[in-house]
């Protein structure tokens, strides 16, 4: 049980590629309190915020931990096996960049992902729009990628002051 560290935008650690967790043990269980206690002190801290992925705290395993007023989703493994080809622009933030700033962003409205839970269990799982956006930020974490990555137009980036103020 431990708060840990966020890796902030710039650092290595955010753009080494996660590796599939094979061993459902007490290992993985103690990481997946660490994803919870650090984000659930980042989202009193900052106020905004749903989910987290372990590279981030600088664990270089398949997990993605979100959790939205006590509602958990825990996925080990996560894979999108389809997405729309309909898609949606987001204002796209990150706790790695502190949430100071947003980008405007391109994301499917739909995916099906496939994922297992902390005992191995395989489930397939529909998203559509902003759980649909969220996992696909989430998911691009396992693989080294930011949501900055995907901007097309560098004037599409606002802090977040301006941010609240416009587009909340
Ligand atoms: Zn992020």
């Amino acid at each position: 049980m431990a708060v840990k560290k966020i890796y902030k935008l710039g650092s290595n650690v955010l753009r080494k590629k996660s590796v599939q967790v094979k061993e459902f043990d007490q290992e993985l269980e103690r990481k997946v309190e660490d994803l919870h206690d650090t984000l659930l002190n980042f989202q009193n801290e900052y106020e905004i915020g749903r989910a987290i992925a372990a590279p981030q705290i600088g664990y270089h395993q398949k997990i993605v931990y979100y959790n939205k007023d006590g509602n958990e989703i825990l996925m080990v493994n996560p894979v999108i096996i389809e997405k729309s080809s309909q898609t949606f622009a987001v204002w796209d933030s990150c706790f790695s960049f502190n949430v100071n700033f947003f980008v405007k962003i391109q994301r499917a409205k739909q995916i099906k992902v496939k994922y297992q839970d902390i005992k191995g269990e395989e489930y397939v799982e529909e998203f559509s729009d902003d759980l649909s956006e969220l996992f696909q930020h989430e998911i691009d974490h396992l693989y080294g990628i930011l949501a900055t990555d995907h901007l097309e137009d560098n004037k599409d980036i606002v802090m977040r002051e301006v941010w609240e103020r416009k587009y909340r």
